[in-house]
């Protein structure tokens, strides 16, 4: 089975799951599709920093704000 990490995100409150680890199978496989179940190696505070997605929203934000296109 793969391992996985949880983030929690105490800026937005969002959790991501991250791979740590494929598993034998997920990496023999093409697309790494893994039909195991998958386990939760570590699970993690970030106090710091957003999600990507929150981070990522912003940073359009702030383009769009300065007026610079996204494409
Ligand atoms: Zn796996
Ligand atoms: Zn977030």
């Amino acid at each position: 089975m793969c391992h996985y990490e949880i983030i929690n995100f105490i800026r937005c409150g969002h959790q991501d799951k991250r791979l740590t680890r494929y598993c034998h199978f997920a990496r023999n496989d093409p697309n790494h599709q893994c039909f195991s179940p998958w386990q939760i190696e570590r699970e993690w505070d970030h106090p710091k920093i957003e999600c990507d997605k929150c981070s990522d929203q912003k940073l359009k934000l702030r383009s769009l704000a300065n007026g610079e296109d996204w494409k």
